[in-house]
């Protein structure tokens, strides 16, 4: 037991991009800085530093109007930084701060305006020219490997390990063909390599880039890297360990020997109903009794009867895709049971409106069906050539890292 709570591990390792980060603790929001500080390129001992945020109501023009910065006019100054800053642009809860001159006049000498973490203005008001320009702090990169042993949901283990909620449904998203989270055990094991920015070193501002992951999920260690295909549109994938696609495809049609005897069409004459109407599937022609098979992993959605539809059956791919299959002389599954592509779901029949055994293939598409013979879905080619040995170098030193997670 005591091992058991040992493996759960978080730690920023050792090649981090800068070695000082070792040591600064991980702060998840902006710090202001002591007034003995300095920040901004200022050093805050040479003023008196006054930090705030905007409040409602408060415009450019009200916070300077109040400041004692001499007979300079507001219109005047929003003039000469109009190219830097567009003081519409100031918001509420948005942080400044007033460096003001220590000496008995206690004049607004500069104002610094801060957008975001990250980004802020100064407007220097010291010379006769107002100057005023836009800077963007340094951003630092680190490391960050997280892994152990599941010990509640997966939100709740990666609540506890620090990992953003952002990063969290990035990860549910890659794994949505491969892996039911909802079903992950206590004792179930995980890795994740991701980097992380640092404003100033120290402030923490979001995942910078998920390098790498596994989970064992069913016996089975789920790899997962991210790669951008050559000659592809430029966007990341994820593959695993042999550079096949984390993504389930749909086999191409739902009986193996078979001929499309009617297309997915929004207008066509009924064959039993004798009239127009739309016809949202594919239509395939075999014997009464050729297995159908379903043609993706999922979990039974619906069976059952209806007078149209003969006996069916649904299944749920994942929260984008379901497939239909009508007309059934026999039903195989059961509601809730989870099916494997290529497993038998029923047998081709005629019941229902059908003038003939046929499997009458439905897709659906966030809830609308579509025309699966029409869909753009992703090829189920694996990666060659140069894709391929670039991509097991990249691996290399990650499935690694994760590998030393995993024997802990
Ligand atoms: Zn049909």
């Amino acid at each position: 037991m005591k091992y058991l709570a040992a493996i759960l591990i978080v730690l920023t390792t050792l090649f981090s991009c800068d070695k000082k980060s070792e040591q600064t603790p991980v702060v998840k929001k902006i710090v202001k800085p002591k007034a003995d500080n300095s920040d901004f390129g200022f050093n805050y001992a040479d003023f008196n530093v006054v930090q705030d945020t905007v409040k409602k109501g408060d415009t450019f023009g009200t916070i300077i109007q109040k400041q004692n910065i001499g007979d300079r006019k507001v219109h005047e100054i929003v003039q000469s930084v109009k190219d830097t800053f567009d003081v519409r642009v100031i918001r509420p809860n948005k942080a400044y701060t007033m460096l003001r001159s220590k000496n008995k006049t206690n004049k607004l000498e500069v104002f610094i305006y801060q957008p975001d973490a990250l980004n802020y203005y100064i407007f220097d008001f010291r010379d006769s020219a107002i100057v005023a320009y836009k800077k963007t702090r340094p951003i630092t990169i680190r490391k960050k490997t997280i892994g152990g042993v599941l010990k509640g949901s997966l939100s709740e283990t990666l609540d506890k390990s620090g990992v953003d909620a952002g990063l969290a449904s990035q990860i549910t998203k890659i794994y949505s063909w491969t892996i039911d989270f909802f079903k992950l055990k206590k004792g179930d094991r995980f890795g994740i390599l991701f980097t992380e920015r640092y404003i100033n070193d120290s402030i923490y501002n979001g995942v910078h880039e998920l390098q790498g992951m596994f989970f064992e999920y069913k016996g089975k260690i789920n790899y997962a890297f991210p790669f951008v295909k050559e000659g592809s549109s430029g966007k990341i994938e994820f593959y695993d360990e042999d550079g096949k696609t984390l993504k389930n495809f749909f086999l191409k049609t739902p009986i193996k020997f078979s001929r499309i005897s009617s297309r997915f069409s929004a207008n066509r004459f009924h064959p039993v109903q004798k009239r127009w109407k739309a016809h949202k599937g594919t239509d395939y022609a075999a014997p009464t009794g050729t297995p159908i098979t379903t043609t993706a992993s999922g979990v039974v959605e619906q069976t059952g009867y209806t007078a149209g539809n003969g006996n069916y059956v649904k299944v749920k791919h994942n929260s984008t895709y379901s497939t239909q299959y009508l007309h059934m002389s026999k039903i195989l599954v059961r509601r809730g049971q989870r099916v494997t592509q290529g497993q038998v779901i029923g047998k081709v029949g005629s019941t229902g409106l059908a003038t003939g055994p046929h499997v009458c293939y439905r897709f659906w598409k966030n809830g609308v069906q579509v025309d699966a013979l029409k869909l753009n879905l992703p090829t189920g080619e694996p990666m060659t050539g140069n894709n391929k040995t670039k991509y097991l170098q990249n691996i290399e030193p990650l499935k690694r890292a994760l590998d030393s997670i995993g024997n802990l």
